[in-house]
């Protein structure tokens, strides 16, 4: 079946595009090439949910231990919508971005009591819950009823905008509905779901962003990308914006002084906040880490026992911080002045240049 369509951007290409080869192209590549990852295993719709929660801003590799050892300890979504928000906190400490837990265990709430347990399966009752949006719905009902819906994320908007030549900026609310017409169209009735991993593999493993394989692409003889390597076009960032946080580690007879977090970090546990660092001290500990648009810089200084009993912090042994959701800059200052073990071991790569300089 031959079959030229018109493209979102407002022009027929001269060179007609073959859905149907293209779509023959993608699944036989998948067939052999397809990654193995614990998610595509199931068709349980509460698994592939957790998974898209836990797969947005962060690596595949990253989230194969999160998810399994989530759904050891949530399995289905009456067990999450029980949980307490210190529970699921502790279980995705490490992961990053926690409104994604807060919001997961809102769904499971909404799913629990207004469902019954069980996801819907109708694209405008997944919008109606919390945290879900076109994509994440669009994924559940595609992974877990092969429903014939187009899903765009970071890897299939970069192969898409490739393979249209998409000059608008793909965050930009035109260039998002170019993609998203694109995705619609490309997916076949017939396993949709395993088509749009195959695009999402292509987009990880293949049209990579800064060096696209192209002599290894098995669609390249259909991509009209005229310079791949300037694709996709986005809009241009503000810089970050620097922050310095400072905090102070008090350390007791074995105890560790701690406060609740209210805000960034809300229901987990952190050093006690320092509205100002002490004259002429220096800080014991410094490192930095990316949060959405900012870059933090974390500087703790030794502190000693405030007077009197605060009413947002708490005195934890050494030994029992493991069992409490501590964010991870925090938990590597802790790592790094308690006995080996006593902290914890959760803790995320992605944040740099720690500095502990010794107490
Ligand atoms: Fe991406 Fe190159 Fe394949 Fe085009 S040919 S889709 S740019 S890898």
């Amino acid at each position: 079946m031959r079959v030229a369509f018109t493209f979102a951007q407002g022009f027929v290409m001269r060179t007609a595009f073959n859905l149907s080869r293209f779509q023959k192209s993608v699944s036989h590549w998948y067939s052999k090439n397809g990654r193995d990852l614990p998610w595509r295993r199931t068709r349980d719709p509460y698994a592939i949910l957790v998974s898209e929660f836990m797969l947005q801003q962060t690596q595949v590799a990253t989230v194969i231990p999160y998810y399994e050892a989530w759904l050891r300890r949530f399995p289905d979504f009456h067990a999450l919508a029980a949980a307490s928000e210190s529970e699921i906190l502790h279980a995705w400490q490490g992961l990053g971005y926690y409104s994604r837990a807060r919001n997961l265990r809102a769904t499971a709430r909404q799913i629990s009591t207004e469902h019954g347990g069980e996801c819907p399966t109708e694209l405008d009752q997944l919008l109606a819950l919390r945290g879900i949006g076109r994509y994440t719905a669009q994924a559940v009902l595609t992974f877990a009823h092969d429903k014939p819906l187009g899903i765009v994320e970071a890897n299939t908007a970069r192969l898409l905008a490739r393979l249209f030549n998409v000059s608008a900026p793909i965050d930009s609310s035109a260039g998002r509905r170019i993609i998203w017409d694109h995705a619609s169209r490309l997916v076949p009735q017939k396993r949709p779901g395993n088509f749009n991993s195959a695009l999402i593999d292509l987009g990880a493993t293949v049209c990579l962003a800064r060096n696209p394989r192209c002599g290894l692409c098995p669609v390249k003889r259909f991509c009209r990308a005229t310079d791949p390597l300037r694709l996709p076009i986005k809009k241009p960032r503000a810089a970050p914006i620097s922050l310095v946080e400072q905090h102070s580690f008090i350390l007791q007879r074995g105890r560790v002084l701690l406060q609740r977090c209210r805000k960034r970090w809300r229901g987990m546990w952190m050093l006690p906040e320092l509205k100002r660092a002490p004259a002429q001290a220096k800080p014991i500990y410094r490192s930095s880490f990316p949060f959405t648009h900012h870059k933090v810089t974390l500087e703790v200084f030794r502190g000693s026992a405030p007077p009197g009993r605060r009413i947002d912090s708490q005195w934890f042994a050494a030994g029992s911080l493991d069992h409490i959701p501590v964010p991870s800059p925090h938990r590597r200052v802790l790592a790094a002045f308690l006995p080996s073990g006593s902290a914890g071991s959760q803790a995320r790569s992605s944040d740099r240049t720690n500095t502990p300089s010794g107490l």
